[in-house]
């Protein structure tokens, strides 16, 4: 084996030549590791019979940007779904289903200078993008009970205000704080009150669509954004966390123990801006504790 063959072997990234036709020609060690594909097995073959799962439309179009201008191009993972489907075992698997890569396509050119093939380098960008994950989850996920933290739900709330400034599409919010979770604290312990906050975000996210954002506002309190939902829809939906909680149980040995939930809404309108729509909402919830707790309210002031 020539010197540059062996460098293509051992090297730590995937590399895959094809020609004009888009047929493979060369095809390294690293892919054949990770498709369970020899060269043998696909060279002469076309890239989108090999793998139809390919993007091919991207792929298409930066090969020919490479070989009509002979630029390089970069294509990622994080901008299609996948480059080659590489399924991922271990660790990793439990945050991506494949393998996260960023492909160059490279022209080669023949000694007329003129390029008629294509190299692709796949790097696998697994770790990184593990990392991300995490980092993202650490930054914008409340440890104890999964929800959204306060920071995540600071930059829902601008995106959302945003939106509906733009549309006109309304914005509903729902506050809610638990009634006397101090007593729930001071009889059964703090641990017991971290689990009922738990059963609480679970029951609550069954109750919502997946494109409301539930987050923990801060101790016992939490937020809710509904997008599309004026404060008729809010109230229905405030309504349905309210029952939903006052009928749920929670085990303490031979102690069953329910909890009830006071609620503020508010909707977009009449709100100039996003710090207005959280204060009636806020207003709401004072208004629901004030009038008895176990209730949905709107600002009375
Ligand atoms: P109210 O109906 O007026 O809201 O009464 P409350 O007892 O719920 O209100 P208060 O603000 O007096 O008490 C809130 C309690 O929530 C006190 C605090 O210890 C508890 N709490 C806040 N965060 C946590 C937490 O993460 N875990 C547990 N177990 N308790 C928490
Ligand atoms: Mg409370
Ligand atoms: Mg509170």
């Amino acid at each position: 084996m020539n010197k540059c063959a062996q460098i293509l072997e051992s090297i730590n990234i995937g590399i895959v030549i094809i020609d004009k036709d888009f047929c493979i020609t060369e095809w390294n060690n690293w892919m054949t590791v990770y498709s369970n594909k020899t060269c043998e097995d696909v060279r002469g073959k076309s890239i989108f019979d090999v793998y139809p799962e390919l993007d091919k439309k991207s792929f298409s179009r930066g090969c020919k940007a490479v070989f009509t201008f002979g630029n390089l191009v970069f294509l990622s993972s994080t901008l299609h779904k996948y480059l080659f489907p590489f399924k991922i075992q271990g660790s990793n698997s439990t945050f991506f289903t494949h393998m996260q890569q960023s492909c160059y396509l490279i022209p080669i050119r023949n000694d007329d200078d003129e390029v008629d093939h294509v190299m692709i380098n796949v790097h696998d960008e697994t770790e990184n993008a593990v990392l991300d994950k995490q980092l993202k989850e650490l930054t914008y996920i409340d440890g104890l009970t999964r929800a959204y933290n306060r920071r995540a739900f600071e930059r829902r709330l601008q995106e959302e205000f945003a939106r509906h400034k733009r549309t006109g599409i309304p914005l509903g919010i729902i506050m809610f704080d638990l009634d006397f979770f101090k007593i729930v604290n001071d009889t059964y312990g703090h641990q017991f009150g971290d689990k009922v906050l738990q059963n609480v975000v679970s029951a609550c996210s069954d109750c919502l669509r997946t494109e409301d954002f539930l987050a923990r506002y801060g101790g016992e309190e939490f937020v809710c954004l509904l997008t599309d939902q004026n404060i008729d829809q809010t109230r229905l939906v405030a309504e349905r966390l309210r029952e939903r909680i006052e009928q749920m149980t929670i085990e303490e040995g031979a102690s069953s123990v329910s909890v009830t939930i006071s609620a503020g809404i508010a909707d977009s309108a009449n709100c100039d801006n996003r710090v207005t729509l959280l204060k009636m909402a806020d207003e709401g919830l004072y208004a629901a504790k004030r009038k008895g707790r176990n209730r949905v309210e709107e600002s009375d002031k």
